[in-house]
């Protein structure tokens, strides 16, 4: 893309034209879908497995806005695998301990299988997340947490990591590149449940890796090449049109957070509200699980639903899931917020928090 190091483009932009066919005569503005198992002979695709237009044009973008070249993976958790397969036999792998479910749930089985060892830590405290570090091969980690909301100090964390020689991987997830590039601050790889922001309209699932380190990404490719852990074409398609509207959609979604979560905290009902400041996740806890059951009920517009970085506002009580770790409060409920008006958002929340004020 025509850009210069003195006038960068800006990621609003970057969003809307990377990726994209060339600008020539007869050439379709958006990159059509290759449905294809496999490709006549002699070039670079050959088949299926190995690549495919639609989900390279979905990587190319991601990479312009993260700073680094991408893989596209069938989910979040595909390509969050095939980031620990890249530890080696052993190695030691601090994360938060409120990290994204899923990661911790694999990091336990494989610690289980004595395939590596965990050291989980709370993100918060730097102090001992550096001392973590220093015999770690993995750094793994997200900020905010998924769903404590914790923001950890990212600089401090990756340099401490990379001192003792442990690669770093940032779960950029519910940041989007718009609000935060790990590429920039140092880390090795970003990772991206790209099923949530990236795509932004719930329907489809799909991950991606972004790397600067060329070592890396070829390590990556040949696995995947072989894995399979593949996205579909129609879901790159479709991730890829999503993307177009990234920028809209975060600036708008994380306003409405941040009225919401001024108006959260002026409610008498939730005990507490955690809001980083910064994207559109919110969580807040109430006095008792069984009020967090009737919240998520109460509602019109608000959609108990897990996932999140959707269009749509969504929320849940996250110990509903017997695997979320028994420090989250069992009254905890995470809250996506999307981009309907706020004020329609409000009132739903309003008359069904109101609700249990009433009710007790
Ligand atoms: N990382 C984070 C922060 C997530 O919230 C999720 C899913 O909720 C994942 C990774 C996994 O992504 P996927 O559901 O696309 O496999």
């Amino acid at each position: 893309m025509p850009a210069s190091p003195e006038h960068p483009l800006s990621p609003a932009t970057v969003a809307v034209r990377a990726g994209r066919p060339p600008h020539e005569p007869d050439q379709p503005f958006s990159v059509p879908i290759t449905l294809a198992s496999t490709y006549v002979a002699g070039g670079d695709l050959e088949y299926g497995r190995y690549g495919n237009p639609t989900w390279a044009a979905f990587e190319d973008a991601v990479g312009a806005l993260e700073g680094g070249r991408c893989l596209a993976y069938s989910s979040g958790m595909a390509a969050a695998t095939s980031l620990l397969d890249l530890v080696a036999l052993g190695d030691k792998v601090v994360v938060p301990r409120h990290s994204y479910n899923g990661v911790i749930v694999t990091l336990d089985d494989l610690e289980l299988r004595g395939r590596l060892s965990v050291t989980q830590v709370d993100i918060t405290d730097t102090a001992a997340v550096v001392a973590a570090c220093e015999d770690a091969a993995l750094v793994w980690f997200e900020s905010p947490t998924n769903p404590a909301l914790e923001v950890a100090d990212v600089p401090a964390i990756i340099a401490a990591a990379h001192d003792a020689g442990a690669r770093v991987v940032v779960d950029n997830t519910f940041m989007t590149p718009l609000l935060q590039r790990p590429l920039e601050q140092g880390a090795d790889l970003v990772l991206h449940s790209a099923t949530k922001y990236l795509s932004g309209h719930s329907d489809l699932q799909m991950g991606a890796v972004v790397t600067r380190d060329e070592e890396l990404y070829a390590v990556l490719k040949g696995r995947r090449d072989v894995q399979g852990n593949v996205p579909g074409p129609f879901e790159a398609w479709l991730a890829l049109r999503g993307l177009r509207t990234l920028s809209l959609r975060v600036e708008r979604a994380s306003a409405n957070a941040a009225e919401l979560a001024r108006r959260l905290a002026g409610h008498q009902v939730p005990t507490e509200v955690r809001y980083p400041g910064v994207g559109a996740m919110i969580s807040i806890v109430l006095p008792t699980p069984d009020q967090a059951d009737l919240l998520v009920r109460a509602t019109s517009l608000w959609v108990n639903a897990t996932s999140l970085g959707g269009v749509e506002s969504t929320f849940e009580r996250r110990r509903r899931w017997k695997s979320e770790p028994t420090s989250i409060p069992d009254g905890l409920v995470r809250l996506s917020v999307g981009i309907e008006d706020v004020e329609d958002l409000w009132a739903d929340l309003e008359q069904a928090l109101d609700g249990l004020a009433v009710g007790g």
